[in-house]
Formats: structure tokens, sequence, C-alpha cells
């Protein structure tokens, strides 16, 4: 082994997920951590080049951190952000108090369309700085990589500006940020009744995001009041035909098969599911369509349900975990996330890892180069301040991130 720039010593757990990543986790493989007593880690020109169990190897290293005492693992992967908004809607959690729905609060002009708004009317420069401070948030709380999407556009002009803002992000900031085109995020009250209109300008738009590369994936929010089965079916199948990944905002307020649509479609993954089915998560499980589970949305929507991660991963559906960070749910803590996804969801916090990590990075489709510490992949490690994983859900509200790696670069924190 030639000398390494970073040396991570001695963690009291090192985290890998080692095993076989090739596919998202599934049952048993989800509470599969391949954890290290008394690891090490070693990271050369922004890669792992090593790791190990502490046995007396000797190994120059630039720059050496103690890590006793404390938890090293793979950055987190949020697969679901609406990173780029203007404004905020702080306004509309009296609203909720006084017990208004979010399609009532939507219907009185606010909800999405208030963020519409706004977004129209910020420019570039305001919408790169106030997602970026967003980025920094993210990063503090150790996630290295997340996934976001367009959508408060409702017009051509908004929806492609969006996807630029997130492109010059991702080279601007140390976030891998993994774009998806979202257009598809409800009806604008001007093309009620003209809905087969808006679905066409659409689908028109989508050769131009693959061709320009603004986008990876396509996803549509399919539910009662926003986007029906029929329109989110032309929508996807117009993505998959320009070469885009697909996912879907399934189940959320209702059931009108948007999840069995996506099982159908071989979606990359389906978000929300928190009124799918059994036949739903059978179909999903055998189609290997990642379910998203983003337990900040109805905890910010004040609802009593969740999804039911635990029939999933007894059916075999391999979960995620994401924050949905939007005006409506503002949260950019994965850690969060995860102590949620314990206390609500009953996830064993072993899988919520997963689901954070490796099973995350599939929902994006960059499990080859993050998601876990593996010889080769990229060097994108956090240190918490615990002495063992199961401390990360278990004493929430704080930040246990004490030093963040990003492509091998020390990006929060030090020595
Ligand atoms: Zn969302």
């Amino acid at each position: 082994m030639t000398a390494a720039d970073i040396l991570l010593k001695n963690a009291s757990q090192l985290i890998t997920l080692t095993g076989d990543n090739t596919a998202p986790r599934t049952g048993e493989g989800m509470r599969d951590l391949g954890i290290i007593p008394n690891g090490d880690l070693w990271i050369s020109h922004g890669q792992i080049t090593g790791l190990g169990a502490d046995d007396g190897r000797r190994h120059d290293a630039a720059l050496t951190i103690d890590c006793s005492g404390k938890v090293v693992m793979p950055g987190f992967v949020d697969p679901h952000t609406h990173l780029v908004f203007a404004g905020s809607r702080e306004n509309e959690l009296g609203m909720k108090l006084k017990g208004h729905t979010y399609m009532e609060i939507q219907n009185a002009g606010g909800g999405i369309f208030s963020t519409v708004r706004k977004t129209r009317e910020a420019t570039n420069e305001q919408l790169i700085a106030q997602a970026m401070k967003r980025l920094d948030t993210m990063l503090l709380h150790g996630t290295t990589t997340i996934e976001a999407k367009s959508g408060y556009g409702f017009d051509r002009a908004t929806e492609i500006r969006m996807l630029q803002v997130a492109k010059i992000l991702n080279h601007q900031h140390p976030m891998d940020i993994v774009s998806t085109f979202m257009g598809a995020h409800a009806i604008p009250p001007e093309f009620h009744g003209r809905e087969k209109e808006f679905i066409q300008s659409l689908v028109d738009m989508l050769p131009e995001i693959a061709e320009k590369k603004l986008a990876e994936f396509c996803d549509v929010f399919c539910d009662t009041g926003v986007i029906s089965l029929g329109d989110a079916e032309a929508v996807m199948a117009a993505a998959k035909a320009a070469g885009l990944g697909l996912k879907i905002h399934a189940d959320e307020i209702e059931n009108i098969g948007a999840s069995a649509m996506a099982a159908k479609m071989m979606a990359v993954s389906a978000e929300h599911l928190l009124k799918s089915s059994d036949q739903d998560i059978r179909a999903m499980a055998d189609s290997g369509v990642i379910g998203v589970l983003l337990p900040g949305t109805p905890y910010s929507l004040m609802m009593k349900e969740y999804a039911n991660a635990r029939k999933m991963i007894e059916m075999g559906m391999p979960v995620a975990l994401a924050t949905d960070l939007n005006p409506n749910c503002w949260t950019e803590s994965m850690p969060w996330v995860i102590s949620a996804a314990c206390y609500q969801m009953k996830m064993m916090p072993a899988e919520a890892i997963v689901a954070s990590t490796i099973n995350a990075a599939h929902a994006v489709n960059r499990a080859k180069s993050v998601g876990s510490l593996e010889v080769g992949k990229q060097a994108d490690v956090i240190i918490l301040d615990v002495e063992n994983y199961e401390q990360i859900p278990y004493h929430f509200g704080v930040n246990l991130v004490n030093t963040v790696i990003k492509k091998g670069e020390l990006a929060v924190g030090g020595p």
C-alpha cells in the first residue's frame, strides 16, 4: 500500500457496508452493516485505499485522525429533496395547527403555488445563494450526496432554470447533486380544464432535458387532485423513451394505483407510499422498485400515519430513507430522519443506516461510487461522536457529526 493522504485510526465501529452491493439490499441484508471493531480506514487521491482492524500495520499518512470512541461510516445519501426553491412558508404552520389540510392550504393560494410564485420571481443568483445554505447544512449533518428535483416552475423557462441552478451548485459545492426533472408536481391553476395541454408541454421538454443532461431522472406526483394516473403514465413513458430513470411520488394522499404503475414501468424508486396495499408492495418487491420513505413529510403534515416500513422490509422490498427537504417539510438532517424512521416506522437502527447509505445510493444510481466503505470507492466518509451506530437514532435532535470527508478532502471538522 502506498502512503495515504488520510488515515482514520481506531474507530470504535467502522461501518463498512461491504458485501454484495450490486443490487439494493432487502430483508436480512438490510441489517448487515459489515462492522469492523477498532477499525482503520486509509484514503488516497480521493478514494478509499484500505480498511481493516488495527493489527499494528504501519502506514504513513499525511494526516492521521484518532477516531477512538467514534463511529466512522459512509456519508449519508439523501435520495429525495426539492433543494432549489425560493422563500419559506412558516406562516402555514399556524394554519396546519388550526386543522387545515395540505390541499386546503394549497386551494387558498398557499402551499406549492406560493413557492412557485417566489421561485419564478427569484434570480438565479438568489436561488443559488438560498440552496447553497441548505447544502452547507446538509454537509454539516453528514450528507455527501443528494438528489434534487425541479418542480416549482410550472413553466418551461423556470423548470429549465431550476435544473441549470442545480447543475451550477453541483460544480460550486462539495455536495454531489443528482438532478431530477419534476415538472409534473401539480397542475397549475391556469391549466385547469386543459390538463392534457400541460402534460403535453412537459412531454415536449423531455428530449431537450435528456440531451443537455439537465436531469438523470423524471419524477411525477401522481395522486388525487395532483397528476392523474393516465397523465403520469404518459409523462413516465416519454421520460423512459428519452432515456431518463423513473421516480414517482406514489400513494401519499390516496392510493390511485401509482405504486402499482411504478412496478409495471420498472421505476427505480417510488416515494412516500403511505397508502400502499400488500399487493402493491409485492409488485414493487418483484420489480425491484426501491421504496424511498420520508418520515419528515407526515411529521410536518401532522399526520398519525407513516409508511409501513416493517411490512415492506418483511415482504422483501428494498427501502431507502430521505428528507423530502422542501418548503413544507424543512429539514436537511438525515440523522433526524433515521431517528424518525426508528421511532415512527419501527425500522431497526441497522435498517435505517442501510436505507440512508447504500440503498439510498442505489435510488440515485450512485451505488458503484458511494454508499459503502470499499476499496476503490469515492472517499465520502463521516465521523460521528457516538460509540456505536445505535446511538445515532437514540440521541436525536442534536448534530452528532464531527467530521466530514468529501472526495478525500476534509469538508467539515478536522483532527
Ligand atoms: Zn417530494
